[in-house]
């Protein structure tokens, strides 16, 4: 019987000590390069509120991997496969010490079986990375590839099928008897007469140990390796995990006007908070993100792998306060943005290359004063006149001439009806604001407008004008104070984001409920007796902020289901494509390859719906847009439209088609 001994054991653990203080090593370097200045006084600060939700299901569980089925499956198999294997080499002692752990149910299930499967699962894991990165899909390698991968996962197949052969040399013994090492035996079968293999003696033992050392020694090259390769990515996503916002999508931390020299965005690494350089470090190159980001995915200079990556070289160079990084950036490609929250929902690892493209942007807006410049048109309209629709004809109050509309009253009105920008100067989005005003009056709400409205600021936010924002923001809610206003119901995906996520960091509390959510509601409460016709199939665009930011995808369907017959479109819900209309690229001139509204407009109509509908006027807007161009008859409408044209008695005159309806925009 082939045995290894104490001393054997003894020497490897050490080993294994050393390389784990080569991981601490490791790990403290990659903190060193990306905040210097702040030691590990810095580091506590930074894990003072771990998101454990997050670290247990996207660190430990590696939940977002599996939005990809093969490259999700390879990733499970290495991944749970390892920790099945770690944990039957971590026990394996204690049967050193008398306790029995090759015995019994655990014996079977993880130290014969299951290691064994676990070896399997391994194997095919490593085996499809590997065959991967030789026939590698165009998200690896555009715009570069990141080296490192290949030699490391050569290395752990070496591990792999080194552990297989110390199995096979134990099994091919005479008398040894396995007990689910099937492929272990099928290899001691194989090799036994090779090299000595089966045979007994000094030779035998010598050759055991022998390849028990190689195996021994190749598991701890890798694990030494691990922080000094890619492979970092399997402690820096976990721990990337653990720091991730509570909050889904993108979050854009205030800035501090007051400061002697407010912080404005970034133009080198040292301005970007420590969350986007550990995002940097942590980045794969896995070029999900850009998979997924309409501006990539429509030829747009912007490819949010490349911001990481970027910003990942001029880490490992040392160059933090290299101002020249936001210009190597380039301003068309972080103006591309349209803020969808795509990258952040499909990165494995839990990166946000949105809040580092806005970061960048505030710099460039707010230090430099350079943007595009219909962006900056739409700004200076904002500054001038509160909303940013450059040139419009359309009044505030076109929307409601001819009917009777109440004005909030405080103390006696229960909800404010919030109009925002685009419902009051866009002449089609004017549609909606009439018939949510139907909708509200049918289910008996009391609700009422402000006299005049303004926008949210969330465009000049998300274009980099902070600033901006702010006042737009401070004028809103003195003016809902005064009001004393507590119910808000918002039209627009990006009203409901500014007021829910930013208002309350500026003293702007109150209940902010989007008009899709409230319908719902109404019509599970009996209060809107609308009529389901069957034979209508209706898909649904989900707005990225509601969606992605904000976890809203449920509501609106219940509406849609309420009315017809949802057909989903291939890209739904958190995995939705964006309109086009986010970030400010609503006033953007678009380049690239193609409209990103047309891409989804196409989307939309291959689904054979008769009705399109979404909760958002920018998406309404610009998909109308984009059907337009596919030379489709008017498809494109919000909820609040077609739970109106399924009132009972509601014409398409008066309701949902909404009368005196003009052509979309041919944004
Ligand atoms: S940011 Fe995330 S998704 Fe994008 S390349 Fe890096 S690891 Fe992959
Ligand atoms: S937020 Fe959307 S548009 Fe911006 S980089 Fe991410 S995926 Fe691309």
């Amino acid at each position: 019987m082939l045995e290894i001994g104490a001393v054997n054991y003894l020497i490897l653990a050490l080993l294994l000590l050393a390389a784990a203080a080569s991981i601490v090593s490791g790990l403290r370097a990659t903190w060193l390069r990306i905040a210097p200045e702040h030691g590990l006084a810095g580091l506590r600060a930074l894990f003072a509120e771990v998101n454990w939700r997050s670290f247990a299901t996207r660190g430990l569980l590696i939940s977002k991997v599996f939005k990809r089925p093969a490259s999700g499956l390879a990733h499970g198999l290495l991944y749970f496969g390892s920790l099945v294997a770690i944990l039957g080499h971590a026990v394996y002692a204690l049967g050193l010490v008398g306790v029995p752990v090759y015995s019994g149910t655990f014996g079977f299930v993880v130290m014969r079986l299951g290691r064994e499967l676990a070896g399997v699962a391994m194997l095919l894991g490593a085996s499809f990375m590997l065959a991967r990165r030789a026939w590698p899909p165009e998200r690896l390698t555009a715009p570069r590839a990141r080296r490192g991968f290949v030699p490391m996962e050569i290395l752990l197949l070496f591990v792999i099928v080194a552990g297989f052969v110390v199995e096979a040399v134990r099994l091919a013994q005479p008398g040894v008897a396995g007990d689910g090492e099937f492929l272990g035996r099928a290899l001691a079968d194989a090799l036994r007469g090779f090299a000595g293999v089966g045979a007994r003696g000094a030779a035998a033992d010598g050759g055991y140990l022998l390849v028990w050392w190689t195996h021994g020694l190749l598991g701890l090259a890798f694990v030494v390796l691990i922080t000094r390769t890619p492979m970092s990515h399997m402690l820096l996503g976990p721990i990337n995990a653990a720091l991730a916002r509570r909050r889904p999508g993108v979050m854009l931390p205030p800035i501090d006007f007051e400061a002697d020299e407010p912080a404005l965005g970034a133009e080198k690494l040292a301005d970007l908070p420590l969350k986007s350089l550990i995002d940097a470090s942590a980045c794969l190159w896995c070029g999900r993100c850009q998979e997924a980001c309409p501006a990539t995915q429509t030829g747009k200079p912007l490819s949010p792998k490349n911001i990481m990556l970027t910003c990942a070289g001029y880490l490992e160079q040392g160059r933090r306060d290299d101002a020249s990084l936001v210009d190597e950036l380039g301003m068309d490609a972080l103006f591309s943005c349209t803020t969808c929250a795509a990258c952040v929902e499909q990165c494995p690892v839990t990166n946000s290359p949105a809040e580092a493209i806005l970061h960048f942007r505030r710099q460039l807006v707010m230090g430099r004063s350079e943007m595009p410049e219909v962006m900056a048109a739409s700004n200076r309209n904002l500054e001038s006149r509160s909303h940013p629709f450059v040139g419009t004809s359309a009044n505030r109050d076109d929307w409601r001439r001819g009917l009777d509309i109440p004005l909030f009253e405080p103390g006696k009105t229960e909800y404010l009806l919030w109009i925002g920008c685009s419902v009051a100067f866009e002449e089609r989005a004017q549609q909606v604001a009439r018939a949510m005003a139907r909708i509200l009056d049918t289910a008996g709400v009391s609700w009422g407008i402000l006299e005049e409205s303004r926008c949210t600021g969330d465009p000049a936010k998300m274009m980099g004008n902070e600033l901006l924002f702010v006042e737009l923001a401070q004028a809103n809610i003195e003016e809902f104070r005064e009001l004393q206003v507590a119910n808000v119901i918002t039209m627009c995906a990006h009203c409901f984001n500014s007021f829910d996520r930013y208002y309350p960091e500026l003293g702007g509390n109150w209940r902010t409920i989007p008009h899709s959510v409230l319908i719902d509601q109404l019509i599970r409460d009996g209060r809107l007796p609308v009529e389901r016709d069957a034979t209508q199939k209706i898909t649904f665009h989900d707005p990225c902020y509601h969606a992605r930011h904000n976890d809203i995808v449920h509501e609106s369907r219940s509406v849609v289901m309420a009315l017809g017959d949802l057909v989903e479109m291939p890209r739904n819900r958190k995995d939705s494509f964006c309109c086009g209309g986010g970030g400010g690229n609503y006033w953007a001139r678009e380049g690239g390859t193609a409209r990103i509204s047309d891409v989804r407009a196409g989307e939309a109509l291959g689904t054979g719906a008769d009705r399109i509908a979404t909760s958002c006027p920018f998406c309404l807007l610009m998909l109308s847009s984009g059907t337009a161009k596919h030379g489709a008859e008017r498809k494109v409408y919000d909820v609040a439209e077609l739970v109106v044209a399924a009132l009972p008695g509601t014409s398409a005159e008066t309701g949902g088609d909404g009368a005196g309806a003009t052509a979309p925009d041919t944004h």
